[in-house]
C-alpha cells in the first residue's frame, strides 16, 4: 500500500482526487518532439489539505489503453478532446 504524504505539512494528501487521464509518451526529454504517446491511465489529482501541493497518482494497476490496442488511437482522440482531463507525462523511461 502506498501512502502520500505532503514532505513540507507532514499531513496525507487528500483522496477526493480530481480525476485526469495521465497520456504517457516515448521518447526522451531531449527529444521532446520525437515523443509518441503509448499509454493512457486513468489517474487522479490529489491536494494537500496544508498547502495545496498537488500530485497525479495512477488509480488503476492496468492502463485504460496501450499502443497495441487497436482502437488506441480513437480513445486517445477522445481523451485529448477532454483537454482540461489530459495530462501528458514526457519522463518516460528508455
Ligand atoms: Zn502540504
Amino acid at each position: 500500500m502506498a501512502i502520500e504524504i505532503c514532505h513540507k505539512c507532514q499531513v496525507r494528501f487528500r483522496n477526493d482526487p480530481t480525476k485526469v487521464y495521465l497520456i504517457e509518451l516515448k521518447g526522451s526529454s531531449e527529444q521532446p518532439l520525437a515523443a509518441k504517446p503509448f499509454t493512457i491511465w486513468l489517474a487522479g489529482i490529489h491536494e494537500c489539505p496544508g498547502c495545496g501541493f498537488k500530485i497525479v497518482k495512477i488509480r488503476d494497476r492496468r492502463p485504460l489503453r496501450t499502443i497495441i490496442d487497436k482502437d488506441f488511437a480513437e480513445v486517445l482522440a477522445r481523451v485529448q478532446e477532454e483537454r482540461n482531463k489530459a495530462i501528458v507525462y514526457t519522463g518516460a523511461e528508455e
